[in-house]
């Protein structure tokens, strides 16, 4: 039997275990749907405004047109696409005074939690996750994103906006409404840091963006899995995830601020495409998808923005938490041929 194989990530320090012999067939993890306890009343479902705290943004329907809009302690908004509110525990809570603005870490290994927590609901339609989502509405989600990224990232205190999704239980979404999150936070996490350090890195050394180098070489690679005008989506070579996918726009930018609106169709045309097959394959399974983004003038040149689906179709026990080394199952470009399929057919 040949050996499996160890495959280190594009810019991580982080290797995988893939299984190439042994590999599982992608369809092995579709699960037996079972309906999840619904909580009687859904606080982001429309009428129950009242449940939540004010909207810091809202997507409003004016005959047709969008005016954005947000509420007030007296006023909750109805007839809202988009709902943009404050996590009620917050882990990332705003300043309560201006002098907490500034100095947020104190040392090395000290810092408080200064930032700020927001869910956005995606849809005044509870079940209107991007998978099945109407393409205008997935737009109005991008949108959100990037309304409330350069609001957010404008403040003096935050150094990251992580943009991120729970979909299922299993994955953590402790309600089922569609809705994304968003945590500004006053330091660069560790993952996208890293990325950053090595991205420049690569420019240093090869004088080229080291996404825009991946992107064309992995779209003439078997780990393809579609490719459009803007966009193309792939299986990384070191996936940590059975069926773990990336959509990485081809235009060099770190961050999704000045996407043209034909952009942000086809982003959201890529991101209904591939989770809808990710669902069709494998029967809705619960995953957790984030953007990738620096909003560090520094990395403007090194750094792409890019969006990663990590499915939750494998259990993470002893080895993988005690040794940040992964095993995954199902190679990427078994991955990536499943998801092809299903999306041609
Ligand atoms: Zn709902
Ligand atoms: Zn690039
Ligand atoms: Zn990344």
């Amino acid at each position: 039997m040949p050996y499996n194989e160890l495959r280190k990530d594009y810019l991580l320090d982080r290797w995988v275990v893939i299984a190439t012999e042994r590999g599982r067939r992608p369809t092995d993890f579709a699960k037996q749907k079972k309906e999840p306890a619904q909580a009687s009343v859904c606080p982001m479902c429309p009428g129950n405004e009242h449940m939540t705290p004010p909207a810091v943004l809202l997507y409003l329907n004016s005959n047709g047109e969008i005016v954005k809009d947000k509420d007030t302690n007296e006023l909750r908004h109805k007839n809202w696409l988009i709902r943009c509110i404050p996590n009620l525990y917050p882990a990332f809570a705003p300043p309560k005074q201006q002098a907490d603005e500034l100095g947020v870490m104190k040392s090395d290994v000290f810092g408080l939690a200064v930032g700020h927590h927001e869910v956005l609901v995606e849809s005044p339609n509870h079940e209107e996750h991007p998978a099945n989502a109407e393409l205008p509405q997935l737009v109005n989600v991008i949108n959100g994103y990037i309304d409330r990224l350069r609001d957010l990232s404008a403040k003096p205190y935050v150094q990251y906006v992580s943009i991120f999704r729970n979909h299922g239980q299993e994955a953590g979404a402790s309600l089922s409404h569609a809705h994304s999150q968003l945590i500004a936070m006053p330091l660069v996490p560790t993952t996208v840091d890293e990325e950053i350090t090595e991205s420049m890195n690569f420019l240093g050394q090869h004088g080229k963006c080291v996404f825009c180098d991946l992107i064309e070489r992995e779209s003439k690679s078997p780990r393809l899995i579609l490719d459009n005008e803007h966009f193309a989506a792939i299986a990384p070579y070191a996936s940590v995830n059975p069926l773990e996918f990336w959509i990485l726009p081809k235009k060099h930018a770190a961050n999704p601020l000045n996407l043209t609106e034909a952009e942000k169709e086809s982003f959201a045309k890529t991101l209904k495409t591939t989770l809808k097959a990710l669902k069709d394959l494998v029967n809705d399974p619960p995953y957790n998808y984030g953007i990738h983004i620096s909003i560090n003038k520094e990395s403007r040149d090194c750094y792409h923005w890019h969006l990663e689906v990590y499915p939750k179709l494998a259990i993470w026990a002893g080895f993988e938490k005690n040794t940040g080394t992964y095993i995954n199952t199902v190679p990427p470009e078994t991955a990536a041929a499943e998801l092809r399929k299903t999306i041609t057919a």
